[in-house]
């Protein structure tokens, strides 16, 4: 895979998941796959998580990290969902030249997984940050079930 390099390694270090195209494949649907793997995006709508705001975590759906909080979750209007910010540590920023534009990619920092883009339009009022993710890089887990 094409990188770009960044100064941010600290991830890098820790037990990094690492598996062949072939076993992603295996493991993801058609569209998480082509998602997180090949860095595609999921079609902008209202499904999926875009409107969806109860109380809990968002994972990263190849391996499960966690990678936002349902606090940090906002209404953006834009059709994927998104948030105004990370949990620390887990996600990593690399730059992105595609399609004639300069985007900042973010990444799970645990398996390198696709998740989307931020942007510096987000909410004033906390970071200022729009982190648009996609639907299919991202699974739910209600808050009770992680009190168990
Ligand atoms: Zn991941």
């Amino acid at each position: 895979m094409e990188k770009v390099q960044t100064t941010k390694t600290k991830a890098m270090t820790n037990d990094k998941i690492t598996k062949t195209e072939a076993e992603w494949k295996e493991q993801l649907s058609p569209q998480q796959y082509y998602v997180l793997r090949k860095k595609g995006t999921d079609s902008a709508g209202n499904g999926g998580y875009t409107n969806h705001f109860e109380k809990g975590t968002y994972h990263c759906t190849a391996c499960d990290a966690q990678l936002f909080t349902s606090g940090s979750k906002f209404k953006s209007h834009c059709g994927w969902p998104s948030f105004d910010d990370a949990i620390e540590g887990t996600v990593n920023y690399e730059v992105d030249r595609s399609l004639g534009m300069v985007r900042t990619e973010i990444i799970c920092a645990n398996c390198d997984g696709h998740l989307g883009h931020v942007f510096d339009d987000g909410p004033i009022k906390t970071t200022g940050k729009r982190y648009c993710v996609n639907t299919s890089s991202l699974k739910f887990v209600p808050e009770k079930q992680q009190n168990k």
